[in-house]
């Protein structure tokens, strides 16, 4: 049965929301900005270029000094978060003050104060008076005075700069109509690096000091190529840039000009575990949709990010072949199962609280998943015939998923109401069990499904169907949106795991932890050693989780890949007070050149318990590391000892660490140390960074302190991605 609801996920506080309707048109913004970082203090004049009458514009906790209508004195009233100009008019003119604790974030570094955005949702609305509702297209000018020798940037072109004694203001233009959470300024201290792409500049910057590693950044050449030949759609503006911030945790898409966290600064021994190529074509692909295509409401937001999160995929395929592209999507898939077991929801959903809260796996990965499943129903060529049109059709407009829905329809000539009814509408998530039987295979499943069996794929229509062969494998181009459970038995799986499909691998890897005899466990080896890393990685965890000596004495392996290494490392955490373990875990810990297998073979120590190698832990608090994940480890381990001493390392020197990563790493584990942990846990729901917020909210849940969880929902100047994580967690505690 099709579920067309979802399970556990509308909370009482949620309220149905639909697109609004407006007595006027806005045409174009003008801002003249005067920015003062050290008092976290902005001075402005809004020029509205408007058409109607009774002007509404967001405004949140300004002081309004001004306002005029047509050049004369306007009537209008403001209760905090909303202007009101009453009357016909052409232009608008508010002239304000305000200090910003959200949507303008004032982050105090070493040397400088960086100041930077955060738009989406619902956030511009608190540096500028804007209509701040998604489907609002304009063009916009910025005006932005700092002081020398800050660099201020925003979107579009640079129209030019001019100096003033001691201060100098940017003038930029974004002729182009936009929606409000696009607009985006960033100062700081930048160097910068420029490039061109077929008349598109290309410029990234980085803070200033960190100029080594403008590489970091290079890929989005090819990925601005890529992306303009796949929709068919030639990137769309005159300028891009990327913008590298310490205050930003990800990367947001404001036209023309990305921000991106500065965890994609990396080294190249970092690069052989992480790579900031995905990132950076999320955040490009936006440009496209997200930015000339937007979202009419936040509802429909899969129409942004799931197709982010795609084509992100389609710049992995193209770039790194097709098992770099099928592992990717395992890999949604598997963070879309994590969210499912919490709740369910359709993709398009009108319920929420704060539009931030259906910004999670089911508008991501569950929305690249079903372009995954379009792509493959239509075929290549038909899925970018759609694309390029619709691109086409509504450039520099908003949508919908029916917009969507009919271009699609229309350039393949086919009907696509059930798929969309199924996947999209509804919170539909099928089951397929595949089990053995004497001479082949039985498969239950609620929806078609594509079986391999030797060469051949077979569509197999849904009910109970008993196919021949000694293996079969189910849905190998990961089409499906199906939860899959391979149960054949030990001999087929075996043979599953050679097949020339990676999803068949993977499968059978995973599925053969079920069995702990040598002949698995010599099929897992086989793949450890000799696959693609992912097969590897997952053949790792699979003996992990079979745990007994002959899986360990697999384990125990130098793998050239240390991505493979993460999981071998990780494996062996499920040896609990196991000497061999500790012994081989303290040699990766001690010789390993990687950062990420440093850090995953410190945790694993500290889940597998002997408390005499805490000293040999601690020794690695202070090695340099990728975005400090080798200190981060360290807290993380010492919590599993749990002991008094281990709790006064974490509360000296993590605690009161000048790195947010460190604290984030105190506030997730701090619960291991159970009450004792829970006063410092009142001062980190307090803490400047809201990363360091965030991660108190795991701490809060296992300790189930719904006080603090309370005072987090409660509070207006928390981050709304912060305040939905804690309201969802209090449900989970029963209130
Ligand atoms: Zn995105």
């Amino acid at each position: 049965m099709v579920d067309r609801v979802g399970k556990n996920y509308v909370l009482k506080e949620h309220e149905i929301h639909y697109p609004e309707n407006y007595d006027f048109r806005i045409l174009h913004y003008i801002y003249y900005l005067e920015i003062y970082p050290e008092e976290s203090r902005i001075k402005g004049k809004a020029v509205v270029k408007f058409l109607g009458k009774d002007l509404i514009l967001h405004a949140r906790h300004f002081q309004i000094n001004k306002i005029k209508l047509d050049g004369k004195e306007a009537n209008y009233s403001y209760d905090g978060e909303k202007i009101s100009i009453q009357g016909e008019g052409k232009e608008a003119e508010i002239e304000y003050e305000a200090k910003p604790v959200l949507g303008l974030i004032f982050k105090k570094l070493k040397d400088y104060i960086e100041v930077a955005t955060t738009g989406e949702v619902d956030q511009a609305r608190n540096w500028i008076p804007i209509l701040d509702d998604p489907a609002i297209k304009t063009t916009t000018e910025f005006y932005i005075k700092v002081r020398k020798p800050y660099i201020a940037l925003s979107n579009g072109r640079l129209i030019d700069k001019k100096e003033d004694g001691d201060f100098i203001t940017f003038h930029w233009l974004m002729d182009k109509p936009h929606s409000p959470y696009l607009n985006s300024i960033a100062i700081g201290m930048f160097s910068k690096e420029e490039d061109e792409w077929e008349g598109v500049k290309l410029e990234n910057y980085l803070p200033k000091g960190y100029e080594e590693f403008f590489w970091n950044l290079s890929s989005v050449k090819k990925a601005i190529e890529f992306f303009s030949s796949y929709t068919g759609v030639k990137y769309p503006y005159c300028r891009y840039a990327q913008v590298v911030l310490f205050s930003m945790n990800g990367g947001m898409e404001y036209i023309t000009s990305t921000h991106l966290t500065w965890r994609v600064i990396h080294d190249k021994i970092a690069e052989k575990n992480y790579s900031s190529e995905n990132l950076i074509a999320h955040e490009l692909a936006h440009q496209w949709f997200g930015d000339l295509i937007t979202t009419k409401d936040w509802p429909n937001i899969w129409l942004n990010e799931g197709f982010a999160s795609y084509f992100e995929a389609l710049y992995v395929e193209h770039e790194k072949g097709r098992e770099e592209f099928l592992y990717n999507l395992y890999n949604k898939w598997k963070g879309y199962e994590e969210e499912k077991e919490k709740y369910t929801r359709p993709i398009v959903c009108r319920y929420y609280k704060w539009g931030d809260e259906l910004f999670d796996r089911h508008t991501y990965n569950k929305g690249a998943l079903f372009l995954h499943k379009l792509r493959n129903f239509l075929g290549d060529e038909t899925f970018r015939k759609g694309i390029k049109e619709y691109l086409e059709r509504f450039k520099y407009r908003s949508v919908d998923t029916e917009d969507f829905k009919k271009v699609m329809e229309e350039v393949s000539g086919k009907d696509l109401t059930f798929l969309f009814d199924q996947f999209v509408y509804s919170a539909f998530n099928p089951s397929v069990e595949v089990t053995s039987i004497d001479g082949g295979v039985r498969i239950k499943n609620e929806v078609e499904v594509d079986v391999k069996i030797g060469k051949e794929i077979r569509k197999v229509k849904p009910g109970e169907s008993l196919l021949s062969g000694e293996y079969v494998c189910v849905d190998p181009n990961f089409t499906s949106l199906a939860e899959i459970e391979d149960k054949q038995g030990e001999e087929a799986l075996i043979k599953e795991s050679k097949d020339e499909e990676l999803i068949c691998r993977i499968r059978a890897v995973t599925s053969l932890s079920r069995f702990s005899d040598f002949k698995a466990i010599q099929a897992l080896k086989e793949r450890l050693e000799n696959d693609f890393w992912g097969v590897s990685y997952e053949s790792a965890i699979s003996l992990g989780k079979i745990k007994n000596d002959d899986a360990l004495n697999v384990l125990m392996l130098n793998h050239e890949n240390p991505k493979v290494m993460v999981g071998i490392a990780k494996a062996l955490g499920e040896f609990k007070f196991n000497q061999k373990a500790k012994n081989f875990l303290l040699e990766v810990m001690d010789k390993a050149e990687s950062y990420h297998v440093r850090a995953e073979a410190i945790v694993s120590l500290g889940k597998i318990g002997f408390t005499d190698v805490k000293e040999k832990i601690i020794s690695h608090f202070e090695d340099e590391s990728y975005a400090d994940v080798v200190p981060s480890a360290v807290i993380e381990a010492l919590s599993y000892f749990g002991d008094d001493e281990s709790f006064r390392f974490v509360i000296d020197r993590g605690f009161k660490n000048e790195k947010e990563t460190i604290r984030a790493a105190v506030a997730r584990n701090l619960w291991r140390f159970g009450d004792k942990s829970r006063e410092y846990l009142y001062y980190l729901v307090k803490d400047p960074s809201p990363i360091v917020r965030g991660a108190t909210i795991k701490s809060l849940e296992e300790l189930k302190m719904k006080d603090l969880l309370r005072t987090i929902v409660d509070n207006e100047d928390e981050e709304l991605r912060n305040r939905s994580n804690a309201l969802r967690v209090l449900y989970k505690l029963g209130q």
